[in-house]
């Protein structure tokens, strides 16, 4: 027991002692008694009304003076509410200085509830997207930034990503927009200034496509002389070696050039390929033709193909992607290797692999095979004949089509490249559900 109850008791039992003896000495001992309690109830009622009344007007009014149990009751209740005071000051400093260090982000920041309602935005935010600090708060984002791409992005709930936009309002502004989940269904979204970024992105993409479509026209003039050399049976007697080295080098650099202008093409284009019916039949027969007649790899290629599937997309982008898988398999394959193809649906779409019993491809490559001349063996896969931007173009195809691709190897067994495409991308010839 608290060591405060001590007195409170002690004052009781003398109160009842002195009620005793008066009684006892009057001849009325209940009566007296009775008074005695009644003084005491008096007593804690008042401390009680006084406690209550210093609660209720609020902390400006100091504590009440009091005595036994009601002094350490009061003196409790004061220490816990300037803990709570001091708490409460403590988180509105950092309330405000987390806001105020927000506010002076370079980049934007909204907080949204739930419902996509704007809580909170801070200066650059506002400015970026066109919104009100203070009016827009409380009014649904979606509502306010209405850019197709950013209400894809939202509704698509895939936040992995920022998604980069143009506002039409603001000529040359380019935004990148990226949400972050909290709490419960809190959203944060930071919103960047990314028009220095597209404009280089820009610069280098038409720096590419310029500088390949200029050495177009040098490449072919001397592609054409070295070939009328090579017929030139006086020259080919002494320069024999040294004209095929020169027309294989021009060859590769024909292919480099077409190749990255390829990747430009499908750079400048971001947007999804449009849904044109693809018979991946006929275009898997050309493609094995073609790669027979490379003169690399195995005498034949075995076609596992779903004839009724069809695929919905760009035929070029496609021919382009696939053939890429289809001659590697044949450069990386020995001529008593397998190379196969397949087409088939199933239940997540429909999946096109290439499949060899090849040289196969170490597990610390396989991450970075789809960047720009990123070559295994850099001097072995250049003699190959190869560009190094194959995966690269199969990569930004199959991003237009929505399509993902899949690596799977193993060193001295072969390799598999599938390209998995969604359930709307395919059909069945007749319009059947194309699922497998
Ligand atoms: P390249 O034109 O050099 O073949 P790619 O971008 O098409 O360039 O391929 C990148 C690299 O991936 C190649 O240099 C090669 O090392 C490796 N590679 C691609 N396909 C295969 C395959 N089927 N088997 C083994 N290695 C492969």
């Amino acid at each position: 027991m608290n060591r405060a109850w001590l007195p409170e008791l002690l004052a009781l039992a003398v109160l009842l002692v002195i009620a005793l003896i008066i009684g006892w000495t009057a001849g009325d001992v209940g009566l007296w008694l009775f008074i005695a309690v009644a003084l005491y109830l008096v007593w804690q009622l008042v401390n009680l009304h006084r406690v209550e009344h210093w609660l209720r007007r609020g902390r400006r009014f100091s504590a009440p003076r009091a005595w036994g149990v009601w002094r350490i009751l009061i003196e409790e209740i004061y220490q816990r509410r300037r803990r709570e005071r001091e708490r409460k000051r403590e988180f509105t400093q950092l309330l405000r200085e987390i806001r105020e260090s927000t506010a002076a982000m370079p980049d934007g920041v909204v907080l949204m509830n739930h419902l996509g309602e704007i809580r909170w935005l801070n200066q650059t935010a506002g400015r970026l997207l066109q919104l009100r600090v203070l009016q827009d708060v409380g009014q649904r984002l979606p509502n306010l930034v209405r850019h197709p791409d950013f209400i894809r992005y939202l509704n698509g709930r895939n936040y992995a990503e920022p998604v980069e936009f143009a506002l039409p309002s603001e000529r040359g502004l380019h935004l990148s927009l990226r949400i972050v989940p909290y709490g419960e269904d809190q959203q944060l979204l930071l919103v960047r200034d990314s028009t220095r970024l597209h404009r280089l992105e820009q610069m280098r993409r038409e720096f590419v496509a310029n500088a390949s479509h200029e050495l177009r026209s040098p490449l072919t003039v001397m592609s054409g002389y070295l070939e009328s050399m090579s017929e030139d049976a006086a020259l080919r007697a002494v320069w024999a070696k040294p004209l095929q080295a020169m027309r294989q080098q021009t060859t590769r650099m024909t292919a480099i050039v077409s190749d990255l202008l390829e990747l430009s093409r499908l750079e400048t284009e971001p947007r999804e390929a449009a849904y044109a019916s693809v018979d991946v039949a006929s275009l898997a027969r050309r493609i094995r033709e073609a790669a027979l007649s490379l003169g690399q790899g195995p005498a034949d290629i075995t076609l596992e193909i779903d004839g009724d599937l069809q695929l919905l997309g760009a035929e070029r982008e496609l021919y382009s992607a696939f053939s890429n898988l289809v001659f590697n398999a044949m450069k990386y394959t020995p001529a008593d290797g397998r190379v196969s193809v397949s087409w088939a649906a199933d239940a997540d779409g429909a999946a096109f692999a290439v499949s060899d019993t090849g040289i196969g491809i170490p597990a610390a490559h396989i991450p970075r095979l789809t960047e720009r001349f990123y070559r295994v063996n850099k001097s072995r896969d250049r003699d190959s004949g190869g560009t190094g931007l194959g995966l690269a173009i199969v990569k930004h195809v199959l991003q237009h089509h929505g399509a993902r691709l899949k690596i799977e190897s193993e060193p001295g067994r072969g390799s598999r490249f599938t390209c998995r495409f969604s359930p709307e991308r395919v059909a069945r010839r007749g319009g059947q559900p194309a699922s497998g």
